[in-house]
């Protein structure tokens, strides 16, 4: 039995075989036909016939999984039309009279290596990108087969998954996924969330020959894979998983019944979503609303700025297919880990702490400014919020909302129609926590986003494996300024809600509702489970009141967490 650690993505629990995951033999260094002319029409051919299997799968998955899945194999088909692939790809074929597949390989290897001498992230991901793009084609020339899987279902070991490779995997045939690199926001983490499947990456050890067809059992909830399970070990995963299923089979039950607590209080419970994919789960979930649309996925995946026309198309979208539920939407959260292909950032020593989120915007209002036009003319249509993330300050807030105002005023006088938006902020640096009174009476709503609030209060790096055990959205200190945020938010009466990874956390939401938190903005695939844990809170048979901050014991709540 050989236990392996990672990090889960879902919760479930499947036990199969393995089946690892090879990547087609990297072609020799091979002569070819010994005419370059020849094995440059071989290179074209090949290149031609790659170009429309992307565009097929991009309609594919346009189709399945939504336009922003989509734009990576229109990124693709970008990369394989650059002059400079298949003008490299003739200079290897006219030096080194060699095979057309020799080319190609070399072309996308020498390509993918200036890229990732730019060491930045986004020039990173494009070289993996780019070695995706010669592969396709160096397949073509090989007539390789796609690698079909095991008729029985498996659990599906690999040591990395190209976009590719996990847009065009049949997911029927997998009960799981465990992957060496990547992290939650890697490709194979978004694909096992969009389907459901239970995964791990970032595991602590490579996949070897030796792992084919051996039993094992994944466990996504507690980050692990085990080769070889003992008879007690399968017993034990067995009955949770089967706890598992039951609970998840219950929870359907609560689709459509109302988020209240068993003495009377609704709350909302909303989804975060970031795209198309995530907004049809959240209304399959029944969620009460949005709480969170992180609207970077869109500049994201986009290889220029979204125009003015483009975002109202999505945001539209998203309040009309709520019908009436609020959607809160924030605005552009870019910076630090997350990069933008056709605007790169000024490298900064310590990104997480640098330019992002509503500073990248200050310094851009033509960008904020064509933002900001885009939701309140979605607003006409549904119900919108405009959320601000990493605020720091009062001064800071006052010139975002006059921007803000002023920007509905422009629309007000074009005759544009716009309807009525609250204005909030995430409260995720422990300034706007600290300061939470001068800015609460600012504004409609607070937001609390714990994940960054954990990282700038503990210091510790979110994305960082390493300081991952001193990342907890638990400790007091963090609830603590959580505390004093509802409860600045309760003294200036305006409404509070959770959108950070804490309020998925069923352990923790008879906490926040005692503190005053009225929504609570999970995953949609959490959605009911939280539901579930809010009906069955009680808030009058314990030492809180409902909406005016902690009454128990001690004098707060982080000291009484600190001693239980
Ligand atoms: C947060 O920081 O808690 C949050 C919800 O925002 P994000 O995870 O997108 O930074
Ligand atoms: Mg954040």
């Amino acid at each position: 039995m050989t236990e392996l650690r990672g990090i889960g993505v879902g919760k479930g629990i499947v036990l199969g075989k393995l089946h690892v995951w090879r990547r087609g033999r990297t072609p020799e260094r091979e002569p070819g036909t010994g005419n370059p002319e020849r094995e440059r029409q071989r290179f074209q051919d090949a290149c031609a016939q790659a170009g429309q299997e992307l565009e097929a799968l991009e309609q594919r998955i346009r189709e399945s999984l939504g336009e922003e899945e989509a734009q990576v194999f229109f990124g693709h088909r970008m990369l394989l039309e650059d002059p400079l692939f298949a003008e490299m790809a003739g200079e290897i074929l006219e030096k080194e009279r060699t095979s057309a597949a020799w080319a190609a390989h070399q072309a996308g290897e020498q390509l993918a290596g200036q890229l990732e001498a730019l060491e930045e992230a986004e020039w990173v991901a494009r070289a993996a990108d780019l070695r995706d793009v010669a592969d396709r084609v160096v397949g073509i020339l090989q007539h390789r087969q796609r690698q079909p899987l095991p008729e029985e279902p498996c659990i599906l070991a690999a040591e990395d998954l190209t976009p590719s490779e996990t847009a065009q995997m049949d997911t029927s045939r997998i009960l799981g996924m465990a992957v060496s690199q990547g992290s939650l926001h890697c490709h194979t983490a978004i694909l096992a969330r969009s389907r459901n499947l239970p995964a791990v990456v970032a595991l602590e050890a490579k996949p070897t020959a030796e792992w084919e067809g051996c039993p094992a059992a994944l466990d996504a909830g507690r980050g692990l894979l085990i080769l070889n399970p003992t008879r007690e070990q399968l017993e034990e995963l067995e009955q949770r998983r089967e706890v598992e299923q039951q609970r998840q089979s219950q929870l359907q039950c609560l689709r459509g019944l109302p988020s209240v607590t068993r003495d009377g209080h609704p709350v909302s419970v909303c989804a975060n979503v970031g795209n198309q994919r995530d907004l049809e789960a959240a209304l399959a979930q029944g969620a009460d609303g949005i709480g969170l649309f992180r609207t970077e996925l869109l500049f994201l995946e986009a290889d220029h700025w979204p125009a003015e026309e483009e975002q109202l198309a999505v945001y539209r979208r998203a309040v009309e297919s709520m019908e009436g539920r609020q959607v809160v939407i924030r605005t552009l959260d870019i910076g630090a880990d997350k990069q933008l292909s056709y605007a790169p950032l000024e490298t900064e020593e310590n990104p997480a702490l640098g330019c992002r989120g509503i500073r990248f915007c200050l310094a851009r209002p033509q960008v904020f400014r064509t933002q900001l036009r885009a939701i309140y003319r979605a607003s006409a249509y549904g119900r919108a919020a405009i959320l601000y993330p990493m605020i720091a300050g009062e001064e800071e807030l006052r010139q975002v909302l006059d921007f803000s105002a002023q920007v509905r005023g422009e629309l007000e006088q074009e005759g544009i129609p716009v309807g009525q938006v609250e204005q909030g902020i995430m409260v995720e640096t422990p300034a706007a926590a600290l300061m939470g009174d001068r800015l609460a009476g600012l504004v409609d709503f607070f937001s609390i986003g714990t994940n960054d609030l954990t990282q700038y209060t503990l210091a510790a790096d979110r994305q960082n494996a390493r300081t991952a055990g001193y990342f907890a959205g638990c400790h007091p200190a963090v609830w603590r300024l959580v505390e004093e945020s509802a409860a600045a938010a309760a003294r200036a009466g305006i409404w509070v809600g959770v959108c950070g990874d804490l309020a998925g956390d069923p352990a923790y939401t008879a906490l926040l509702l005692r503190l005053g938190v009225r929504e609570l903005s999970v995953a949609p695939f959490q959605v009911l489970e939280i539901r579930r844990q809010v009906r069955e809170t009680d808030l009058s048979d314990k030492a809180f009141a409902f909406g005016s901050g902690y009454a128990g014991s001690n004098k707060n709540l982080a000291e009484d967490l600190e001693q239980s």
